[in-house]
């Protein structure tokens, strides 16, 4: 049956017995009603009548009055006959009160009345006893009547009571949980609650809808199996090794050349912990380690592996997954993926670069070097004596033989550096040597272009552990440029200075500057700030990045584009 139905027929029969009882209540209430009216008005007023009648009969003959207030009382009785009998006795009355007008005296007459009077009494009386009967009976059939009527009220406002609340709310209590299951993903909930009513009809809607969703959800999972296969075996075919982990740094998956590279087994990989495995694996340990962030020698060297049967590169990549989910609005982390971008072709290419660079200015060196002593022997006053013309192209031949000198000393010194062949001569050193060495050796180039180079160095400067050839190598670069960035007739300050731990060497000119976005790349291999003057290389800077790093110290440069700049670096002392 229909909830709705049920509700109805519920409440209608509720309300049909509540109208009923009110009917059966007033039936019965006016039934004893008029049973009383009857009983006062019918019986009653005769008894009233036949005192008054008496009372009458005794004052006659003492009182004139009397027999027309017993005429009065005998026309009421008359008016008021209700009882079988009643009519006979009243007029025998009238009949023995017309000989009592003509003889009022008459003994026999009043014994008479007085006997009439007494059968009309008895005859009321039986009246009234017989009426009483039939109220307790009306009164007694009411209560049995309101009795079930209120049974049968409180009957089914109890059924309802007891399955009304229960009938509507258990099924939306177990459709409240079905729902949560369903949003929880778990599309196999079903509910339960069968039957013809809504609730059934809601049943079957649901549970039609959870089938269908779980259909769905089974042809998705199909799909995105079929996605995630597609996906694997795309990473699978990369050339280069690709590792995904979880938030917790659980391996999730590994391709071919990752499995190759690390080897390990891909059961070993997958599900491991990067934390676990970079205890026993270099490589790993290598790819988890967290960048420095401090522009450090670690941080920007290829990763070195040997793999394919030769020495390989590799270069790090890694990727932070972040989703935001839906109905969110924080993102958070589901993982990442290491990439490992394999560059041994661009090594390979960049060292038989070097290499080629390091035979060239090599064997550049030695011709450069007899063009050089020719020169000098040349201006030698044995060989004979120049004239002015020929000094001036001995001179301009001399200055580029010592350009191209400059320039194939800093290409072989790169290319050792490339290659790895550059060894430190560490040993204790005097800072002011090193500034008097590298002054005198600029001083020539200072004084063509009328430039003042002033020396401003704190006093009682420490003995430091340094290379000291390598650091007057950088100082005198420093001071050269410096010297070709100055104005004619400029000033450049070199200055030593005491800082905590470290000696602090400066060169300082008041040039062009450097503008902030080539502030970082003047120390990257042949850069040059464009519209700079190109007779160098871009490799001076560089060059002395690696000789001062690989000293344990630190290189920079602060800049005022149109006022100047300062190179530092710093050396522990
Ligand atoms: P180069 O041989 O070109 O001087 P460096 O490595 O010594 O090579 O310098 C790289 C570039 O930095 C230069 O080309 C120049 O543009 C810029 N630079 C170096 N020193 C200064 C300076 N004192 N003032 C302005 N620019 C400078």
């Amino acid at each position: 049956m229909k909830t709705k139905t049920k509700l109805t027929f519920g409440v209608g029969a509720l309300f049909v017995l509540i109208v009923l009882l009110a009917a059966v209540s007033t039936f019965y209430i006016n039934n004893l009603k008029s049973d009383t009216d009857n009983i006062l008005t019918a019986n009653y007023n005769t008894l009233e009548y036949s005192r008054n009648m008496l009372m009458a009969l005794d004052d006659v003959g003492r009182d004139t009055s009397a027999l027309s207030r017993f005429e009065s009382n005998l026309k009421r009785q008359i008016s008021n006959q209700t009882e079988v009998g009643e009519g006979e006795v009243t007029r025998k009355i009238v009949a023995d009160f017309n000989v009592l007008k003509s003889d009022p005296i008459d003994s026999a007459i009043h014994a008479e009345i007085r006997r009439d009077i007494a059968e009309l009494t008895r005859l009321n009386m039986d009246a009234i006893v017989r009426k009483s009967e039939i109220a307790k009976e009306t009164a007694e059939s009411a209560t049995i009547w309101i009795s079930v009527t209120g049974a049968g009220c409180f009957l089914i406002a109890f059924i309802l009571l007891v399955n009304l609340p229960g009938n509507i709310a258990n099924p939306i209590k177990e459709l409240t949980e079905s729902i949560k299951q369903i949003a929880d993903q778990h599309y196999d909930e079903r509910v339960h609650f069968e039957g013809h009513s809504e609730f059934g009809e809601l049943a079957r809607s649901f549970n039609t809808m959870a089938q269908k969703l779980e259909e769905y959800a089974n042809s998705k999972l199909e799909k995105l199996l079929m996605e995630k296969r597609r996906i694997e075996t795309l990473i699978d075919n990369m050339h280069d090794p690709v590792i995904g982990t979880d938030e917790h740094g659980t391996v999730l998956f590994a391709n071919h050349e990752a499995v190759n590279v690390t080897g390990l087994g891909k059961s070993e990989l997958v599900g491991s912990p990067v934390a676990e495995l970079a205890v026993e694996n270099d490589l790993i340990r290598t790819l988890v380690r967290e960048p420095t962030g401090r522009d450090n020698r670690e941080d920007r060297d290829p990763i070195k592996v040997f793999a394919h049967g030769k020495e390989s590169y590799f270069e790090r990549e890694t990727i932070d997954i972040d989703i935001t989910p839906t109905g969110e609005r924080q993102s958070r982390r589901i993982g990442s993926v290491i990439l490992l971008r394999n560059i041994t072709p661009f090594k390979e290419l960049d060292s038989a670069k070097t290499n080629f660079i390091a035979t060239v200015s090599h064997e550049l060196k030695t011709p450069i070097s007899s063009i050089k002593m020719s020169l000098d022997l040349l201006e030698h006053p044995a060989t004979g004596t120049l004239n002015g013309e020929q000094h001036v192209l001995v001179d301009s031949i001399r200055e580029d033989s010592e350009r191209l000198l400059r320039i194939t000393g800093e290409l072989l010194d790169m290319s050792r550096l490339e290659s790895g062949h550059i060894q430190l001569n560490m040993q204790p050193s005097d800072p002011k040597a090193i500034i008097t060495y590298t002054v005198g050796a600029t001083r020539t180039q200072a004084v063509q272009r009328g430039i003042d180079l002033v020396v401003d160095c704190d006093s009682d400067l420490p003995m430091m552990n340094i290379d000291a050839e390598k650091s007057a190598w950088v100082l005198t670069n420093f001071i050269t440029n410096a010297i070709r960035y100055s104005p004619d007739n400029g000033r450049v300050v070199i200055a030593v200075r005491k800082g905590a731990g470290v000696l602090r060497f400066s060169v300082q000119d008041a040039g062009r500057g450097i503008e902030p976005r080539y502030r970082d790349r003047i120390f990257d291999r042949y850069f040059q700030v464009p519209g700079s003057n190109k007779s160098g290389t871009g490799l001076g800077l560089a060059i002395s990045k690696e000789f001062i790093e690989n000293q344990g110290g630190r290189i920079g440069v602060e800049s005022e584009p149109g006022l100047g700049s300062t190179f530092f670096f710093e050396l522990p002392c």
